[in-house]
């Protein structure tokens, strides 16, 4: 249905636009015809494959993503993003982990398309439901990412449930792209425009970076509906003049991926008389979204910590106590996702997928690992039971970081925790254990080990203090690093 339907704009409307990047321009009548080029292109250098391997798309926020990812499913391939803010060597690991038959990157779509014009795909392929339609990876507490599987039923589920609660219009919508399209939140922009006909628009990570240039980049794209996580909408809500004056045509703020507060919701309803907020909840496991509520002021004044929604159509929510034991309502405990729209694992990973993918009455779940439960049918988010956390949105395993840490020479042991300060200004802590070959200095040594680890890990999971603890660890009464004295110790 997503394939067909946005080659049908490409037949219906092929001069409307369908992305924009910067001062670039794609109308579905390019996206149609560039992805079918790349999709013969795939299809000729793979033309000996019996499994259809992954395609790694490599890149930014250039239109040549798009034809990327819909050329390597119209070729029958699942496709991997990997955003240009991913270092080299964690983006190898991705690579070599996926086993990708191709790596694409922005500049080698534009010259595949350019040389191809006028090549037809020979034979469509049609995915089918169970096929992998893409591969997220996301980070693992071993230090290695690992790869979300996402199949075609698993994507329909989701943007069919979009569509059908949302109620967006037929080419009239204009959504904001934020996420890196290595995060499954631009899921939630780019399918759901692209699918009825909208304008998907980018703003790109040096937007992101200066402020007043972001404020141009918002204002050029207009959009009716805003997909950002809540993070993203308090730094635009620094700029006084945020508000409907300035984005006259917004209607729909849909959030994911981290805690909506009560004081942003607020916020935005006041700069924003006229639209509506919609806090939504999931991992990628579940593809991108799982239950969604509109935030009203009536629900602001009720719940100090804002819910997270109702499960989409076709979906269940349970809540698990130890043993699996299903809790009753108003009960706290593990959420677990049954539904078509769970993912069916880690790419090449049994041992992962069995601990936390099961089957419920013959529909997959998941075990999200993330502490809540259920009232009157609407979930509320607690927080995890794990060393997972969400910073600025982006989802990091502690353990992933600590584990890229303890490879570097001399460091005997580390320990990386989140130091909550306001929501806003929280930062990752490093604590090492160091033999400090070189016999730097604590600074000198700091600049190094944050290079080292540059090398290896994406900017937002680098830690912004690391702290030398001599000798061995604290400990609790049972043998674990202790935590709390850990942090009080930088206090
Ligand atoms: P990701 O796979 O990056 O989307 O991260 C998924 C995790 O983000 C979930 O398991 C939750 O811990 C957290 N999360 C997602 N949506 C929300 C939300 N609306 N409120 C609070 N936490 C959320």
């Amino acid at each position: 249905m997503i394939i067909e339907k946005i080659d049908k704009w490409g037949m219906e409307i092929p001069n409307k636009i369908a992305h924009i990047s910067g001062e670039k321009k794609l109308t579905y009548g390019e996206l149609s015809k560039q992805s079918d080029i790349l999709a013969a292109f795939i299809g000729e250098q793979l033309k000996d494959e019996e499994k259809k391997s992954p395609i790694a798309v490599r890149g930014h926020k250039k239109s040549e993503m798009l034809v990327g990812f819909l050329g390597a499913v119209k070729a029958g391939h699942p496709y991997v993003p990997i955003d240009s803010s991913i270092p080299e060597e964690r983006a190898e690991k991705i690579i070599q982990s996926s086993k990708a038959g191709l790596v694409l990157n922005e500049e080698k779509i534009a010259d595949i398309v350019a040389a191809g014009a006028g090549r037809a795909l020979a034979e469509p392929i049609e995915m089918m439901p169970d096929d992998p339609f893409y591969i997220l990876f996301t980070s693992g507490s071993t230090g290695e990412p690992k790869g979300v599987v996402i199949t075609k039923r698993n994507l329909e589920s989701f943007v069919s449930w979009m569509l059908e609660e949302q109620e967006f219009s037929e080419q009239k919508e204009v959504f904001l792209n934020q996420a890196p399209f290595s995060f499954d939140l631009s899921v939630m922009d780019v399918y759901p425009s692209l699918v009825t006909g909208g304008t998907l628009v980018s703003v790109t990570k040096d937007d992101i970076a200066n402020p007043s240039k972001l404020h141009v980049a918002l204002q050029n794209a207009n959009p009716t509906v805003w997909v950002s996580t809540p993070s993203f909408a308090q730094l635009c809500l620094m700029e006084k003049t945020f508000g409907d004056s300035v984005l006259p045509n917004l209607r729909k703020f849909l959030f994911c991926g981290e805690t909506l507060s009560p004081k942003t919701a607020s916020d935005l309803l006041d700069r924003f008389s006229q639209c509506e907020i919609w806090n939504t909840y999931g991992p990628t496991e579940a593809t991108v979204a799982t239950s969604s509520i509109r935030i009203t002021r009536e629900i602001i004044d009720k719940f100090p910590s804002l819910p997270v929604g109702y499960p989409k159509s076709g979906c269940e929510l349970r809540i698990y106590g130890e043993n699996d034991r299903m809790l009753a309502a108003g009960e706290s405990g593990e959420i677990i996702i049954v539904g078509d729209n769970v993912s069916p694992g880690y790419l090449g990973r049994p041992d992962l997928t069995e601990r936390v993918f099961f089957m419920v009455e013959k529909m997959p779940a998941y075990r999200t690992g993330d502490q809540g439960y259920l009232k009157d049918g609407c979930l509320f988010f607690e927080g995890r039971m794990d060393n997972q956390i969400k910073l600025h949105g982006y989802r990091i395993e502690l353990d992933d970081i600590a584990a890229n840490l303890e490879v570097l020479s001399g460091i005997q042991r580390a320990v990386v925790m989140l130091k909550n300060v306001d929501g806003t200004n929280d930062f990752l802590v490093a604590f090492v254990g160091d033999e400090n070959p070189e016999k730097q200095t604590e600074f000198e040594r700091t600049k190094m080990l944050k290079k080292e680890l540059s090398k290896k890990l994406p900017a937002y999971m680098i830690p912004k203090k690391i702290v030398f603890v001599p000798g061995s660890f604290p400990m609790t009464a049972n043998g674990k690093v202790d935590r709390k004295i850990l942090m009080a110790s930088i206090n």
